[in-house]
């Protein structure tokens, strides 16, 4: 780098040149390329123990600058022995977070561009490239049409899945208080149900819309895990008897823990007649519906008043990147919307214009629909069904494996990616197990409760998982499980 070092009192540019960062980009990609090459032989959980990153890393900001080469240095001395391998074929853990070559180029070039797109007139490419790609998406997962932007609906890409229930909470809080919510904020009657499976994230969104977590409703399960739609029934009709007002139900298709797929149709019929918003959690599981074999899962979503999947977990897409779609983007809008003088511009009084912000809890927003673009293009819908039936296939092999074992058994149906399975010999057995597992560095798993019982989870997803460590993943399974 070269103002920096040399005579720093005169230097009036500390700005890396073009031809330096041309230099420092070609060599970061190299060792991007050369670390998904070689990601496989790294052991898959950091092991660290805490604080243990930290001691490595100077007290204190640099005064000076640094040439890059030393930066690119420290993360791999430094970093790398701190970081959890997610783009590991052998990560097995939680649920997938992959990543592409053609996801992290549209991220760099989101970040050379540089765009807020808050708005359609800050940057309308931003904008219009965003609605057109969840269009697509609609058609690419035969989603219903009233989620398309060309019909009162419309799709946004937002961070997260947490962000997305919560804004659908608040749309259905400000559709249940009559639109006064400006007024009344939250008036301490509404009530929101899941069930006792779903993700965190919803009990968080009820915390943050200030309805109060002991206003979540945590509806039972049957025995495959999934919510059951008379109990549901039965707790609004007690509700609404104890004159307070439900008002939003969050059901999963694909539940983190197990993988369960709740009724949507069941579901969607009793808030229909209860007048109830609908959110449908597709987070990981979602993305299997760009099969049509798998796309029963969403059956009965046209009753859906929201839907939100999760490119950032299973489609290639590196984080951050949800999918989240609306019925009418009219509820959302009123719930979000705020203009302050300085933002006014004509293109959004002419109404003409999506502008984003208005669909979001934050103002700005980054370019992300660029990486989910790239993505598509360059894999095509039969790239990417190729893909996700292929780990769909893998899961199921090995859900056959466990089956067929006398040491090994199924904890819940295993429809996609995601297998539970416990050997027989009890809990400590399996947490023992897990943890001899894991300390291999070969493999990552992690675990569940089903039944009251310790269950592992192998969740296949990673973008190069491929048979050969799926079958590593089972012969160190048999091999450390027995006694
Ligand atoms: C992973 C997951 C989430 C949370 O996803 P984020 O995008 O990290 O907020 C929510 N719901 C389900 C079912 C999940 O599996």
């Amino acid at each position: 780098m070269n103002p920096p070092n040399s005579t720093p009192t005169a230097a009036t540019d500390y700005h890396m040149s073009p031809d330096e960062f041309r230099r420092q980009g070609h060599a970061t990609v190299d060792w991007i390329a050369d670390y998904l090459a070689r990601v496989d032989s790294l052991p898959v959980a950091s092991t660290v123990p805490p604080g243990m990153i930290r001691s490595r890393l100077p007290a204190t900001a640099p005064q000076q600058g640094e040439p890059f080469p030393d930066l690119l240095r420290d993360v791999e001395n430094i970093l790398l022995p701190g970081l959890t391998h997610w783009q590991s074929p052998g990560f097995f853990g939680f649920f997938p977070a992959n990543n592409s070559g053609p996801s992290i180029l549209g991220e760099l070039l989101a970040a050379g561009l540089g765009v807020q797109g808050m708005l359609w007139t800050t940057s309308p490419a931003c904008t219009e490239l965003e609605s057109h790609v969840l269009d697509w998406m609609v058609d690419m997962l035969d989603l219903p049409a009233r989620f398309k932007s060309s019909g009162a609906g419309g799709g946004v890409i937002q961070d997260s899945a947490s962000s997305a229930v919560l804004c659908a909470l608040l749309a259905a809080r400000e559709r249940a208080t009559g639109l006064a919510s400006n007024q009344r904020g939250c008036d301490g009657r509404l009530v929101a149900y899941t069930s006792t499976q779903a993700h965190s994230s919803v009990e968080k969104a009820v915390k943050i819309a200030g309805l109060g977590s002991d206003h979540l409703r945590q509806i039972e399960v049957d025995d495959r895990f999934a919510m059951r739609p008379e109990r549901l029934a039965e707790r609004i009709a007690r509700d609404r008897a104890a004159g307070l007002t439900p008002c939003f139900v969050s059901a999963t298709v694909g539940t983190t823990s197990s993988n369960a797929m709740d009724p949507i149709a069941r579901l969607g019929a009793v808030c229909q007649a209860e007048r109830l918003w609908l959110h449908v959690d597709g987070a990981m599981s979602g993305t299997a519906a760009l099969c049509p074999e798998f796309r029963h899962i969403h059956e009965g979503l046209e009753l859906a008043d929201s839907y939100a999947f999760n490119p950032h977990k299973w489609m290639f897409t590196n984080f951050d990147c949800d999918c989240f779609f609306v019925a009418d983007r009219a509820a959302l809008i009123r719930a979000l919307s705020i203009l302050p003088e300085y933002l006014r511009n004509r293109a959004t009084e002419s109404g003409a214009v999506i502008d984003y912000r208005d669909w979001q809890v934050p103002l700005g927003r980054r370019f992300r629909a660029l990486k989910l673009w790239f993505v598509i293009r360059h894999y095509g819908v039969t790239g990417l069904q190729h893909h996700i039936r292929r780990h769909v296939e893998l899961a199921r092999q090995f859900a056959g494996w466990i089956a067929e074992s006398s040491d090994f058994e199924l904890a819940a149906p295993a429809p996609l990616n995601l297998v539970c399975f416990r050997h027989r010999g009890g809990d400590d057995r399996n947490r023992a197990l897990l943890e001899a597992l894991n300390r291999t560095g070969r493999v990552f798993l992690t675990h569940t409760i089903l039944d009251g019982r310790f269950t592992l989870r192998l969740c296949v997803g990673q973008t190069r998982t491929e048979f050969e460590h799926v079958d590593r993943a089972w012969r160190l399974i048999r091999e450390l499980g027995s006694p």
